[in-house]
């Protein structure tokens, strides 16, 4: 009787291990079309664009009283250089700094379209860059400072874009808006939560919007022969924790058992130990079922077969980087711990602060209930400061607009994949749900890895020759969409 059970037992593996293998075989690549010859442009011309936006120091302002003075100076530079924009655009300033450039389309009728970009920059100071990071230097091929690659460098080419087909005589049927905010880098709130307030007061809806986020990637690291350019339908939420323990404090020669301090160091150890659990969002399934069939034989296996092997998926993707841990699961960085202010004074009061992103599909209320669950009421667990749930998931395959920005990559970019994934990080698309069905996310820039690693950091640079694409882009996307 045993032995017909093992039996039964490995035909089943047999049988699910045939189903795999039909199920990789059967899961085509589809053909990418070729990229379609694009009008020339003037390189030279938005390189000096790019270079001059660098030398307005618009730097977020993280506390009152930081210097807001260079925006004001900004949008003059915007003015001046984009004329056949300005002069037919209605613009508003909401909330001192931030812009709602409107440019008016023949046809009333259509939804208007709309471009998102944040004017405002990290600091940095002269300190290791080779460059002045506010000098907006070319050189050895590249524009070099703060901003050229968040996000000048979008800012500029989305502007030009449609500067070029002005130029051209060519007027939008549909309505073009340009957002750009002031405060992306400290969230949005003064900023683009501000223009999505006057936007919605004005009963405004967009067909779409564009920000930066999505990305180009090089396909290798899955086994891919092809360039990824993702496109970002939905971002992770984000929310600050305080833990606080409260203990008698005292002198350091004769501590007792447990101090604050030592609860939460176990506070913290307890939620390293105990995340919250990997789930496969909606958007995750759809980016892995895109790009499955592109994929060298073993990775198609497993991606084509992830819904079976789901637990060793899970459990390979959160180990093996963590980039790949943290499209799966909500994640936790402890970020500012406080205990007392002398060394030999135990504290009655410790906290520390937990940065938290939150999974699509997951809300900040569930998070706290988590982090309260490992930690214990011993511990207490509060909001700190502005925190925001994960965004809805914009339409992709089969809805217009997705495709026409499928179809505007694959005319610009040669032989890339398109897929749409989760964006990990946040940006002021999030706001926009209020006024759009279809939030996207493309940053149409191709940036190495070492690149990648300058934004934000030293030395930031755009690569000269990744900006008459990124013109080409928007052209390309604009002629589909407004024209
Ligand atoms: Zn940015």
């Amino acid at each position: 009787m045993g032995l017909y059970i093992l039996y039964a037992i490995l035909i089943a593996i047999g049988l699910l291990f045939v189903f795999m293998i039909i199920r990789t075989l059967i899961a085509r690549p589809k053909k990418i079309p070729s990229a379609v010859p694009q009008p020339e442009i003037n390189e030279s011309e938005i390189v000096n664009i790019l270079s001059e936006a660098i030398k307005i120091p618009t730097v977020t302002k993280y506390k009152d009283g930081d210097d807001q003075s260079s925006f004001p100076v900004f949008h003059e530079f915007l003015k001046k250089t984009f004329p056949e924009i300005f002069s037919r655009a209605k613009v508003t300033v909401i909330n001192k700094y931030s812009l709602v450039i409107v440019i008016e389309g023949k046809d009333k009728t259509l939804m208007p379209g709309c471009f998102l970009a944040h004017q405002d920059v990290v600091p940095a100071t002269p300190e290791g860059w080779e460059t002045d990071p506010f000098g907006g230097t070319i050189k050895d091929g590249y524009v070099y400072g703060r901003g050229s690659q968040d996000m000048k460098s979008q800012l500029v080419t989305a502007l030009y874009g449609l500067e070029i087909l002005l130029r051209d005589g060519k007027e939008p049927l549909r309505t073009v808006y340009y957002c750009f905010g002031h405060d992306e880098e400290a969230t949005g709130k003064d900023g683009a939560r501000n223009i999505v307030a006057y936007l919605k007061e004005q009963g405004i809806r967009f067909a779409f919007v564009i920000d930066e986020g999505g990305t180009i990637l090089d396909g290798k690291l899955l086994g891919i022969k092809n360039k990824l350019c993702l496109i970002g339908t939905c971002e992770k939420g984000y929310s600050d924790f305080i833990l606080t323990s409260v203990k008698d404090g005292g002198h350091a020669s004769s501590p007792k058992k447990k101090s604050s301090v030592d609860a939460i160091a176990d506070a913290i150890h307890d939620l390293r130990r105990s995340p919250m659990k990997t789930t496969w969002s909606e958007p995750l399934k759809l980016l892995f079922k895109t790009i499955a069939p592109y994929m060298n034989p073993l990775y198609k296996f497993l991606f084509v077969n992830r819904d079976i092997l789901s637990p060793l998926m899970k459990f390979i993707l959160s180990a093996v980087n963590p980039m790949t841990n943290s499209i799966l699961r909500t994640t936790f960085a402890f970020t500012q711990i406080q205990g007392s202010d002398a060394p030999n004074v135990i504290p009655v009061k410790s906290t520390a602060i937990v940065n938290t992103r939150i999974n699509i599909g997951e809300t900040q209320q569930q998070v706290k209930e988590h982090i309260q669950k490992v930690v214990g009421k011993e511990i207490s667990v509060e909001t700190y400061g502005f925190g925001f749930d994960p965004t809805p998931v914009s339409k992709t395959v089969g809805s217009e607009i997705y495709d026409t920005l499928v179809k505007s990559i694959e005319e610009v970019f040669d032989g890339f994949i398109v897929a749409p994934y989760p964006f990990i990080a946040a940006t002021d698309a999030k706001y926009y749900y209020a006024v759009s069905d279809n939030v996207y996310r493309f940053t149409p820039f191709e940036i190495t890895v070492d690149d990648q690693k300058r934004l934000h950091a030293l030395n930031e640079r755009c690569e000269i020759k990744s900006l008459p694409k990124a013109v080409a882009f928007f052209r390309t996307f604009l002629e589909k969409t407004c024209y």
